[in-house]
């Protein structure tokens, strides 16, 4: 395969029909969501239509429940389609296994027109063929003793019920240039090339003719897909050409890689099977869908070298097909991290509170929003994810917090030091009518001052005693928020525990 890579791309400027067309064999993975995201895009910037496709024509690899699992992964990264099996539209339906006598009809079509043929070897014969091909050091295909029948004696054996499949009548001479809009021209010898099989012989056809002829009959303008598809490109090309159709533009993207940047991404990787790989896993573990979003927008795109924070509509407006990038991406988790704290930052208070309601609640937690709303203030610069508000801001809401005796003890100091620190803030508790945090804090210093201690090996003892971690929101105003009474509980237990760890 020879390329030649030119500089197709420009903006799209008429409305653009693009389908996202995943096999519901496993869980939507991010590299479909990627698809997905750029069809969604390409889809709403020009103000065409985003169509979903269930190709699931292949029975045995068919998974109960991937297709409802394609749609809640699709809704909660906010990508609504305009068409598809469950929303319906004008090229319905739009699951492939309701389609089948369409895709019958246009194979005997290309027999009729003398594009395809129907093949009527066994598997064993194949098997055998395979087999002289392999001694020979020759590239396994079909032979074409089927394709040298006469017509009469194809059709007399067909209707004799004689099983078969149908096989595109590849040719056998000259060459054929594919033209995808990212990597240039690609041009093949056809002798290089199989006679593909369209139709198998239970009727029900492959992926090379059931996607062709749906993206022709439901108007697909741009076929978005993975470099995985340009081995079988010029067949795609041939098929069109065999019907005399327009082709799409075509784009085939890069592959997504593991983060070692060495193989396709695999469902599980690294020491322990670290990542999630599916954006309904990367829902569960605290990621806001858009920060996945954003991330997703850039494994094999780009705007420019700078800008990286994007949300929805700005990709709309930004995203260009010539800024696609054909090389591989390797997926970088913690670049997913990073995404995640800027967009949470980024997010309204009473937003985050209400995404954190439900992480909390998992948690055996039992909050409302508003209870949450003045504590988001004191923990969105904090948090990674939002299960990282959980650990980080739990103790607000659990009757009692179980420090380490150990931890209680200052910095530098001894145990009798520390448990005189938590008396004399005690004291100077109690002392308050209502813990306000300006005052708290002044006073707070003062003993720090008189007890001649810094300010840290105060706070960090306070720290522990009452929120029973080293990292927490701000003390000060963690403490104003729990209330004099919670603070002087967790206070005096803290003590009890220096005295007497148990
Ligand atoms: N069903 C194919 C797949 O999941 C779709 C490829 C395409 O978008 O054409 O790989």
């Amino acid at each position: 395969m020879s390329s030649n890579a030119g500089t197709l791309p420009a903006r799209v400027n008429s409305p653009a029909r693009v389908r996202f067309a995943p096999s519901p064999t496993g869980r939507l993975h991010i590299g479909g969501a990627r698809t997905a995201l750029y069809d969604y895009l390409l889809a709403r910037q020009t103000e065409g239509a985003f169509v979903i496709r269930i190709e699931d024509t292949d029975r045995k690899r068919y998974v109960q429940g991937a297709e409802e699992e394609i749609y809640k992964a699709l809704s909660w990264l906010g990508m609504e389609w305009n068409e598809g099996p469950d929303v319906g539209g004008p090229f319905a339906p739009y699951r492939q296994s309701e389609r089948t006598d369409i895709y019958l009809e246009h194979a005997e079509q290309l027999v009729e027109s003398g594009h395809a043929y129907y093949c009527f070897c066994t598997t064993e014969r194949l098997a055998t063929v395979r087999k002289e091909q392999q001694a020979r050091k020759e590239a396994p295909r079909y032979d074409g003793l089927c394709r040298r029948l006469n017509s009469d004696e194809a059709h007399n054996r067909k209707h004799a019920g004689e099983a078969h499949v149908i096989r595109f009548k590849t040719p056998r001479q000259g060459k054929t240039t594919s033209v995808d809009e990212i990597r240039g021209e690609i041009t093949v010898e056809n002798a290089t090339l199989d006679d593909y099989i369209l139709l198998k012989s239970d009727g029900l056809p492959v992926y090379h003719l059931a996607a062709m002829v749906d993206d022709h009959l439901m108007e697909i303008t741009h076929v978005l897909r993975t470099s995985e598809w340009l081995p079988t490109f010029p067949l795609h090309v041939l098929i069109y050409k065999a019907f005399g159709w327009e082709q799409p533009a075509w784009v085939h993207m890069s592959v997504l890689l593991n983060p070692s940047g060495k193989g396709k991404l695999s469902k599980r990787h690294g020491s322990g099977g670290a990542h999630a790989v599916y954006p309904l896993e990367l829902k569960e573990s605290g990621y806001v869908p858009e920060a996945v979003v954003n991330w997703l927008s850039l494994m094999g795109w780009s705007y420019d070298d700078r800008t990286e924070f994007f949300i929805m509509p700005d990709l709309i407006g930004k995203f260009s097909l010539a800024k696609l990038n054909p090389s591989p991406a390797a997926v970088n988790f913690s670049k997913l991290d990073h995404f995640n704290g800027l967009h949470i930052r980024s997010l309204k208070q009473e937003d985050l509170a209400s995404r954190l309601v439900p992480r909390f609640r998992a948690a055996d937690l039992e909050v409302t929003e508003d209870e949450l709303r003045p504590i988001t203030p004191l923990i969105q610069e904090r948090i990674r994810t939002l299960d990282e508000a959980v650990e980080m801001s739990g103790f607000f809401f659990r009757n009692t917090v179980q420090p380490d005796p150990q931890q209680l003890i200052g910095k530098n100091m001894s145990p009798v030091e520390s448990a005189a620190a938590l008396s004399r803030s005690i004291d100077l508790i109690q002392g308050f009518e209502r813990l306000a945090a300006e005052s708290l804090e002044l006073a707070l210093r003062g003993l720090a001052d008189d007890l001649d201690l810094k300010v840290g090996q105060l706070f960090g003892i306070l720290r522990v005693a009452v929120t029973g971690q080293r990292v927490s929101p701000p003390l000060i105003e963690t403490m104003e928020i729990l209330g004099k009474e919670l603070i002087l509980q967790r206070l005096n237990r803290a003590a009890e525990l220096l005295e007497s760890p148990e």
